[in-house]
């Protein structure tokens, strides 16, 4: 992070500190380099993306002076949305489906977003809240709808901050880059930097269960979705126009139990308090050590904190009921349980 001074908001997103994770890289005998994008102004990778949507649009001549900003959105994305539009001075509407937590409505809220909820609606349907953002944007005059799951402006930046730093900051040494799927964006911009700087670097994807993004990536198709994550953000059942071309090696399914396990080990030993996808993308990230000996310079995404996420995660009645109350492992058997994923 960069301690000059900086021109607004938009020009503080990005140069994140890689921070290197000390109790896992020494038992690996690796190092493993999580990219502090919780370090973010909006609070999330996601800023990037919504500066990369918003400044192509503007780019596009299709978001102009007092235009408004629409998307379908339950999270951080309408988070970095709203407050890159307000730096900006356009409006933000985010659509959202209404069975989403009071406090993702009220927090959107607070920041300025006009937030319409729609009853859910699965994504085939017309009433699916990515549908109903895309209507909205069509029939509002000055409006932009801007897509994040199908409007590569979201890889591109990737492909032209992410990628860049994080060979910077290796001093071009990153041997395997790993990353959980949302839209995309982050994975794909990202490999497709590092593949051009070295072509032997290693990208991985780390997929929750309830997602397809392990099946396309090992078997080429969408079939395998089956079972359930608490991970928010990530988890993708279809291959969008951000995950379309991803370079991708290596792909590992993360279960809840290690997430957890994970979380809570990066809290309590390395003091770092994260949400729900960078166990899965950690727990990536020590499967790819773990795979390739010791030695390697292995980076992944501490995409957000857990502030967000306090009602859960660090809720005892809620983890009880879901089975995850966390066991406090080891880090011997951290590693010997992240080993058997993927076998
Ligand atoms: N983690 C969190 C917490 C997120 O909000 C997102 C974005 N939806 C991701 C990971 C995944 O990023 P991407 O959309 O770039 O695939």
């Amino acid at each position: 992070m960069t301690t000059s001074i900086q021109d607004g908001f938009c020009r503080t997103i990005g140069n994140t500190p890689l921070i290197r994770l000390k109790h896992l890289s020494e038992a690996t005998g690796c190092d493993i380099l999580g990219k502090a994008e919780f370090l973010n102004p909006g609070g999330s990778v996601k800023d990037r993306a919504a500066l990369g949507l918003i400044e192509d649009a503007e780019a596009r001549g299709l978001l102009k002076p007092g235009g408004t900003v629409v998307e379908g959105t339950a999270g951080n994305t309408g988070i970095g949305l709203t407050l890159v539009a307000n730096a900006k001075g356009y409006k933000t509407i985010i659509v959202i489906p209404d069975n989403q937590s009071r406090e993702k409505i009220d927090l959107l809220r607070a920041m300025g977003a006009e937030v319409r909820p729609v009853p859910p609606a699965p994504y085939r349907e017309e009433g699916n809240y990515n549908k109903v953002a895309a209507r909205l944007a069509e029939s509002l005059p000055g409006a932009f709808w801007a897509n994040q799951f199908d409007n590569t402006a979201n890889a591109d930046i990737h492909y032209r901050t992410t990628g860049p730093e994080i060979w910077a900051q290796t001093g071009g040494e990153v041997t395997h880059f790993v990353a959980a799927i949302g839209t995309g964006g982050t994975l794909n911009g990202t490999s497709r930097f590092l593949k051009e700087k070295n072509p032997a670097i290693t990208t991985v994807c780390a997929d929750p269960y309830g997602a397809s993004m392990w099946s396309w990536f090992t078997r080429g198709d969408l079939e395998i979705d089956d079972g359930d994550s608490i991970a928010e953000g990530i988890g993708q059942g279809r291959v969008t126009k951000n995950v379309e071309g991803t370079p991708v090696d290596e792909a590992y399914r993360v279960p809840d139990r290690l997430l957890i396990e994970i979380v809570y080990h990066l809290l309590r030993d390395e003091g770092l308090f994260l949400g729900t996808s960078c166990g899965i993308n950690v727990a990536g990230a020590v499967k790819a050590a773990l795979a390739a000996g010791k030695g390697q310079k292995v980076v992944t995404i501490l995409c957000d904190g857990a502030q967000r996420y306090l009602s859960r995660l660090f809720n005892e009645d809620w983890l009880r009921e879901n089975d995850l109350t966390p066991q406090n492992w080891s880090l011997d058997r951290i590693l010997e349980e992240t080993d058997k994923i993927g076998k």
